[in-house]
Protein backbone atom coordinates (compact mmCIF):
# COMPACT_ATOMS: atom_id res chain seq x y z
CA UNK A 1 0.00 0.00 0.00
CA UNK A 2 1.37 3.52 -0.97
CA UNK A 3 1.63 4.91 2.92
CA UNK A 4 4.02 1.49 3.53
CA UNK A 5 6.14 2.84 0.86
CA UNK A 6 6.87 5.78 2.83
CA UNK A 7 7.69 3.72 6.02
CA UNK A 8 11.77 4.12 6.83
CA UNK A 9 11.66 1.88 9.98
CA UNK A 10 14.96 -0.43 9.98
CA UNK A 11 16.78 2.48 7.33
CA UNK A 12 19.77 3.90 8.66
CA UNK A 13 20.05 7.37 7.28
CA UNK A 14 23.37 9.98 7.58
CA UNK A 15 22.30 13.67 7.95
CA UNK A 16 25.26 16.54 8.28
CA UNK A 17 24.65 19.95 10.03
CA UNK A 18 22.11 17.98 12.21
CA UNK A 19 22.75 20.08 15.36
CA UNK A 20 19.87 22.68 14.24
CA UNK A 21 17.95 24.52 11.19
CA UNK A 22 16.60 22.50 8.39
CA UNK A 23 19.24 19.49 9.28
CA UNK A 24 17.50 18.96 12.56
CA UNK A 25 14.18 19.33 10.92
CA UNK A 26 15.42 16.81 8.54
CA UNK A 27 16.60 14.64 10.92
CA UNK A 28 13.48 14.54 12.92
CA UNK A 29 11.39 14.10 10.05
CA UNK A 30 13.25 10.70 8.90
CA UNK A 31 13.04 9.78 12.40
CA UNK A 32 9.68 9.99 12.80
CA UNK A 33 9.27 8.06 9.46
CA UNK A 34 11.06 5.59 11.19
CA UNK A 35 14.86 5.73 10.38
CA UNK A 36 17.95 5.68 12.78
CA UNK A 37 20.25 8.50 12.51
CA UNK A 38 23.90 9.05 12.27
CA UNK A 39 24.00 12.68 12.84
CA UNK A 40 27.11 14.53 12.25
CA UNK A 41 28.21 17.91 13.06
CA UNK A 42 31.20 20.28 13.90
CA UNK A 43 29.62 21.27 17.08
CA UNK A 44 27.18 19.19 19.49
CA UNK A 45 24.03 17.80 18.43
CA UNK A 46 22.51 17.39 21.56
CA UNK A 47 18.51 18.61 21.06
CA UNK A 48 18.91 16.65 17.91
CA UNK A 49 19.43 13.23 19.84
CA UNK A 50 17.18 14.40 22.70
CA UNK A 51 14.26 14.65 20.23
CA UNK A 52 15.35 11.35 17.62
CA UNK A 53 16.23 9.53 20.87
CA UNK A 54 12.91 10.60 22.45
CA UNK A 55 10.98 9.15 19.29
CA UNK A 56 12.73 5.78 20.28
CA UNK A 57 15.26 5.79 17.38
CA UNK A 58 18.90 5.45 17.88
CA UNK A 59 21.08 8.61 17.47
CA UNK A 60 24.84 8.24 16.86
CA UNK A 61 26.88 11.37 17.01
CA UNK A 62 29.61 12.08 15.15
CA UNK A 63 31.50 15.42 15.39
CA UNK A 64 33.26 16.25 12.28
CA UNK A 65 34.54 19.22 10.32
CA UNK A 66 33.15 19.12 7.06
CA UNK A 67 35.06 22.08 5.64
CA UNK A 68 37.35 19.08 4.53
CA UNK A 69 37.00 15.52 3.21
CA UNK A 70 39.27 13.71 5.14
CA UNK A 71 36.40 12.83 8.01
CA UNK A 72 33.99 11.39 5.97
CA UNK A 73 35.73 7.68 5.19
CA UNK A 74 35.94 7.19 9.22
CA UNK A 75 32.05 8.75 9.01
CA UNK A 76 31.00 5.53 6.56
CA UNK A 77 33.26 3.18 8.73
CA UNK A 78 31.45 4.24 12.11
CA UNK A 79 27.67 4.13 10.91
CA UNK A 80 28.61 0.62 9.51
CA UNK A 81 30.24 -0.37 12.51
CA UNK A 82 27.95 1.19 15.25
CA UNK A 83 24.47 0.10 12.73
CA UNK A 84 25.24 -2.38 10.23
CA UNK A 85 25.09 -0.38 6.78
CA UNK A 86 23.43 2.51 5.61
CA UNK A 87 20.87 3.22 3.33
CA UNK A 88 20.31 7.39 3.12
CA UNK A 89 22.79 10.24 2.23
CA UNK A 90 21.31 13.68 3.36
CA UNK A 91 24.30 16.51 2.59
CA UNK A 92 22.95 19.16 4.55
CA UNK A 93 25.66 20.87 6.04
CA UNK A 94 26.11 24.16 4.40
CA UNK A 95 27.33 27.63 5.00
CA UNK A 96 26.95 31.46 3.03
CA UNK A 97 29.54 34.53 3.49
CA UNK A 98 28.41 37.33 2.41
CA UNK A 99 30.32 40.64 0.78
CA UNK A 100 30.12 42.33 -2.64
CA UNK A 101 31.92 40.93 -6.06
CA UNK A 102 34.43 43.49 -6.15
CA UNK A 103 35.51 42.91 -2.44
CA UNK A 104 35.08 39.13 -1.93
CA UNK A 105 38.01 37.32 -0.63
CA UNK A 106 39.81 33.50 -1.72
CA UNK A 107 38.97 32.31 1.56
CA UNK A 108 35.00 33.07 1.33
CA UNK A 109 35.27 31.77 -1.88
CA UNK A 110 37.18 28.59 -0.96
CA UNK A 111 35.56 27.86 2.26
CA UNK A 112 32.09 27.49 0.74
CA UNK A 113 32.73 25.47 -2.51
CA UNK A 114 34.94 23.17 -0.02
CA UNK A 115 32.19 22.32 2.62
CA UNK A 116 28.77 23.02 -0.03
CA UNK A 117 29.96 21.68 -2.92
CA UNK A 118 33.46 19.24 -2.86
CA UNK A 119 32.10 17.61 0.78
CA UNK A 120 28.60 16.98 -0.52
CA UNK A 121 30.22 14.98 -3.94
CA UNK A 122 33.06 13.25 -1.96
CA UNK A 123 30.41 11.79 0.45
CA UNK A 124 27.93 10.95 -2.01
CA UNK A 125 30.86 8.74 -3.57
CA UNK A 126 31.69 7.47 -0.31
CA UNK A 127 27.72 6.59 0.41
CA UNK A 128 27.51 5.04 -3.07
CA UNK A 129 30.39 2.62 -2.99
CA UNK A 130 28.75 1.18 0.25
CA UNK A 131 25.46 0.98 -1.17
CA UNK A 132 26.91 -0.99 -3.93
CA UNK A 133 29.00 -3.20 -1.50
CA UNK A 134 25.95 -3.57 0.59
CA UNK A 135 23.66 -4.50 -2.68
CA UNK A 136 21.46 -2.52 -1.43
CA UNK A 137 20.97 0.25 -3.54
CA UNK A 138 20.00 3.56 -1.09
CA UNK A 139 19.08 7.22 -1.54
CA UNK A 140 21.33 10.60 -1.74
CA UNK A 141 18.98 13.85 -1.34
CA UNK A 142 21.63 17.29 -1.62
CA UNK A 143 20.46 20.37 -0.05
CA UNK A 144 20.30 22.82 -3.39
CA UNK A 145 19.05 26.35 -2.79
CA UNK A 146 17.05 29.12 -4.77
CA UNK A 147 20.57 29.97 -5.76
CA UNK A 148 21.15 26.89 -7.88
CA UNK A 149 18.22 28.35 -10.54
CA UNK A 150 19.44 32.45 -9.71
CA UNK A 151 22.49 34.82 -9.33
CA UNK A 152 21.40 36.06 -5.61
CA UNK A 153 23.23 39.68 -3.97
CA UNK A 154 26.42 39.15 -2.18
CA UNK A 155 26.74 35.55 -2.12
CA UNK A 156 28.91 34.49 -5.55
CA UNK A 157 30.77 31.69 -3.51
CA UNK A 158 27.41 30.18 -2.40
CA UNK A 159 25.53 30.60 -5.71
CA UNK A 160 28.74 28.76 -7.40
CA UNK A 161 28.16 25.98 -4.69
CA UNK A 162 24.58 25.64 -5.11
CA UNK A 163 24.49 26.09 -8.52
CA UNK A 164 27.28 23.11 -8.67
CA UNK A 165 24.67 20.86 -6.14
CA UNK A 166 21.85 21.14 -8.89
CA UNK A 167 24.61 20.04 -11.55
CA UNK A 168 26.09 17.32 -9.65
CA UNK A 169 22.85 16.10 -8.14
CA UNK A 170 22.14 15.18 -11.94
CA UNK A 171 25.44 14.16 -12.83
CA UNK A 172 25.41 11.80 -10.17
CA UNK A 173 22.19 10.76 -10.60
CA UNK A 174 22.92 9.33 -14.39
CA UNK A 175 26.19 7.41 -13.19
CA UNK A 176 24.54 6.10 -9.92
CA UNK A 177 20.73 5.03 -11.00
CA UNK A 178 21.45 1.61 -12.65
CA UNK A 179 22.46 0.67 -8.89
CA UNK A 180 19.72 1.18 -7.77
CA UNK A 181 21.01 4.41 -5.87
CA UNK A 182 18.41 7.97 -6.60
CA UNK A 183 20.17 11.06 -5.96
CA UNK A 184 18.11 13.85 -5.89
CA UNK A 185 18.12 17.15 -4.30
CA UNK A 186 15.39 19.78 -2.13
CA UNK A 187 15.86 23.18 -3.43
CA UNK A 188 14.41 25.19 0.14
CA UNK A 189 13.38 29.02 -0.64
CA UNK A 190 13.33 31.63 2.27
CA UNK A 191 14.03 29.97 5.53
CA UNK A 192 13.97 30.79 8.89
CA UNK A 193 17.73 29.50 10.19
CA UNK A 194 20.71 30.65 11.54
CA UNK A 195 21.68 30.73 7.48
CA UNK A 196 19.09 33.55 6.76
CA UNK A 197 19.79 36.01 10.29
CA UNK A 198 21.31 38.42 9.13
CA UNK A 199 18.88 38.69 5.69
CA UNK A 200 16.42 39.22 8.15
CA UNK A 201 17.71 41.70 10.16
CA UNK A 202 17.92 43.50 7.20
CA UNK A 203 14.38 45.65 7.11
CA UNK A 204 14.31 46.52 3.86
CA UNK A 205 15.90 43.25 2.44
CA UNK A 206 13.27 40.98 4.47
CA UNK A 207 10.13 43.23 3.28
CA UNK A 208 11.37 42.81 -0.31
CA UNK A 209 11.82 39.03 0.03
CA UNK A 210 8.55 38.18 2.15
CA UNK A 211 6.29 40.17 -0.34
CA UNK A 212 7.69 37.73 -3.10
CA UNK A 213 6.85 34.90 -2.04
CA UNK A 214 3.50 33.72 -3.10
CA UNK A 215 2.33 31.72 0.02
CA UNK A 216 3.13 34.92 1.64
CA UNK A 217 6.18 33.80 4.44
CA UNK A 218 9.50 32.48 5.05
CA UNK A 219 9.78 28.83 5.24
CA UNK A 220 10.28 26.44 8.43
CA UNK A 221 12.70 23.84 8.84
CA UNK A 222 9.16 21.65 9.73
CA UNK A 223 8.17 22.31 5.95
CA UNK A 224 10.85 20.22 4.38
CA UNK A 225 9.74 17.37 6.45
CA UNK A 226 7.26 15.54 3.51
CA UNK A 227 9.91 15.99 0.78
CA UNK A 228 12.78 14.53 2.31
CA UNK A 229 10.58 11.85 3.91
CA UNK A 230 9.72 11.16 0.33
CA UNK A 231 13.09 11.35 -1.21
CA UNK A 232 14.70 9.30 1.56
CA UNK A 233 11.50 6.49 0.83
CA UNK A 234 10.23 4.09 -1.48
CA UNK A 235 7.76 6.21 -2.39
CA UNK A 236 10.48 8.07 -4.75
CA UNK A 237 12.13 4.79 -6.13
CA UNK A 238 11.49 6.18 -10.27
CA UNK A 239 12.65 9.86 -9.20
CA UNK A 240 16.31 10.38 -10.21
CA UNK A 241 18.24 14.16 -10.67
CA UNK A 242 15.31 16.09 -9.30
CA UNK A 243 15.66 19.22 -7.60
CA UNK A 244 12.70 19.78 -5.59
CA UNK A 245 11.36 23.55 -4.77
CA UNK A 246 10.05 23.60 -1.35
CA UNK A 247 9.57 27.56 -1.61
CA UNK A 248 6.45 28.46 -0.93
CA UNK A 249 6.17 29.37 -5.08
CA UNK A 250 9.01 31.62 -4.94
CA UNK A 251 10.06 29.93 -8.30
CA UNK A 252 6.71 29.73 -10.02
CA UNK A 253 6.77 33.61 -9.70
P1 LIG B 1 22.21 26.62 9.72
O1 LIG B 1 23.38 27.54 9.71
O2 LIG B 1 21.10 26.83 10.68
O3 LIG B 1 22.69 25.11 9.83
C1 LIG B 1 23.85 24.62 9.23
C2 LIG B 1 24.29 23.35 9.93
O4 LIG B 1 25.53 22.91 9.36
C3 LIG B 1 24.54 23.56 11.42
O5 LIG B 1 24.11 22.43 12.14
C4 LIG B 1 26.04 23.73 11.47
O6 LIG B 1 26.61 23.43 12.74
C5 LIG B 1 26.49 22.76 10.39
N1 LIG B 1 27.82 23.09 9.91
C6 LIG B 1 28.28 24.31 9.51
N2 LIG B 1 29.59 24.23 9.21
C7 LIG B 1 29.97 22.95 9.42
C8 LIG B 1 31.21 22.26 9.31
N3 LIG B 1 32.33 22.90 8.92
N4 LIG B 1 31.25 20.93 9.58
C9 LIG B 1 30.12 20.28 9.98
N5 LIG B 1 28.93 20.89 10.12
C10 LIG B 1 28.85 22.20 9.85
O7 LIG B 1 21.64 26.72 8.23
P2 LIG B 1 20.40 26.02 7.51
O8 LIG B 1 19.62 27.11 6.89
O9 LIG B 1 19.74 25.02 8.36
O10 LIG B 1 21.21 25.33 6.32
C11 LIG B 1 21.19 23.96 6.03
C12 LIG B 1 21.39 23.79 4.54
O11 LIG B 1 20.30 24.36 3.83
C13 LIG B 1 22.64 24.46 3.98
O12 LIG B 1 23.23 23.66 2.98
C14 LIG B 1 22.08 25.74 3.39
O13 LIG B 1 22.90 26.25 2.39
C15 LIG B 1 20.77 25.22 2.85
N6 LIG B 1 19.76 26.23 2.55
C16 LIG B 1 19.26 27.05 3.51
C17 LIG B 1 18.28 27.98 3.17
C18 LIG B 1 17.69 28.93 4.15
O14 LIG B 1 16.92 29.81 3.74
N7 LIG B 1 17.96 28.81 5.44
C19 LIG B 1 17.82 28.06 1.86
C20 LIG B 1 18.35 27.20 0.91
C21 LIG B 1 19.31 26.28 1.27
Amino acid sequence: MILDKFNLAGKVAIVTGCSTGLGQGMAIALAEAGADIVGVDYVEATETAARVRGLGRRFLEIEADLLSIAPIPGIIEQAVTNFGKIDILVNNAGIIRRAEVLEFSEKDWDDVLNINLKTVFFFSQAAARQFIKQGTGGKIINIASMLSFQGGIRVPSYTASKSGVAGITRAMANELAPHGINVNAIAPGYMVTNNTAPLRADEKRYTEITARIPAGRWGQPADLQGAVVFLASAASDYVHGAILPVDGGWLAR
